[in-house]
């Protein structure tokens, strides 16, 4: 499987990290390998190459079909479920790569660095596009999100990725972070819910 994700897709979040987008621009997509996969509220180690891991919450989307060159309107029919996800991302390499213009791979995709909650059926919420989430550090929400705020919705992610990427049965794709990303440190408490339920639960280490 493949990890999919989708960088500046929330307005506010871009701000705050000083990422200016053109109208019109096309979505900005980087991947995972499947060695970044965290699953079953496991801790997760500060790895050793980074002295500033970022959390990241988003809309994490399960691909159940497979598919190429995707329209907006089927789209639908290829995404089954829905989950928590954490984008763990060293914004200290970031920082260094976006200044050289280097790709972000070690900054996004090392071991970890994508903890997924449990899926949930996409029919048990109303509206996929009007999903509520939020991310609690040590019982304060740092994050809040609704995915009707995101630049590119997730029709016109696969749709777009699906030009690239042959999508297959089990693919996850990240749709972006709302603003409030900040750091971790050992010990801390991460909480992460969709509307009002609890699915990410676990410690940095
Ligand atoms: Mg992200």
């Amino acid at each position: 499987m493949k990890i999919i994700a989708i960088g500046w897709n929330y307005a506010k979040h871009n701000e705050e990290l000083s990422q200016i987008r053109g109208n019109g621009a096309e979505p900005v997509i980087f991947m995972k390998p499947d060695t970044a996969l965290l699953r079953e509220n496991k801790p997760f180690f500060l790895p050793s190459f980074s002295d500033e891991i970022h959390y990241e919450a988003e809309i994490v989307v399960r691909i159940c079909k497979m598919g190429k060159n995707i329209s907006q309107k089927f789209a639908p029919r290829y995404y089954d479920a829905v989950a928590l996800g954490i984008d763990f991302t060293a914004r200290d390499l970031q920082r260094k790569f976006k200044e050289q213009g280097s790709p972000w791979e070690l900054c996004k995709g090392f071991d970890n660095s994508a903890p997924v909650s449990e899926f949930v059926p996409k029919e048990q919420f109303a509206d996929i596009n009007n999903l509520q989430f939020h991310l609690d550090l040590n019982k304060e929400t740092v994050q809040q999100g609704n995915t009707k705020d995101m630049i590119f919705k997730i029709d016109e992610i696969i749709e777009y990725a699906s030009k690239f990427f042959t999508l297959k049965v089990g693919d996850l794709i990240f749709t972006g972070t709302p603003a409030g990303v900040g750091k971790v440190s050992v010990g801390d408490r991460l909480e992460g819910y969709i509307e009002d339920r609890k699915l990410i639960d676990f410690e940095i280490a």
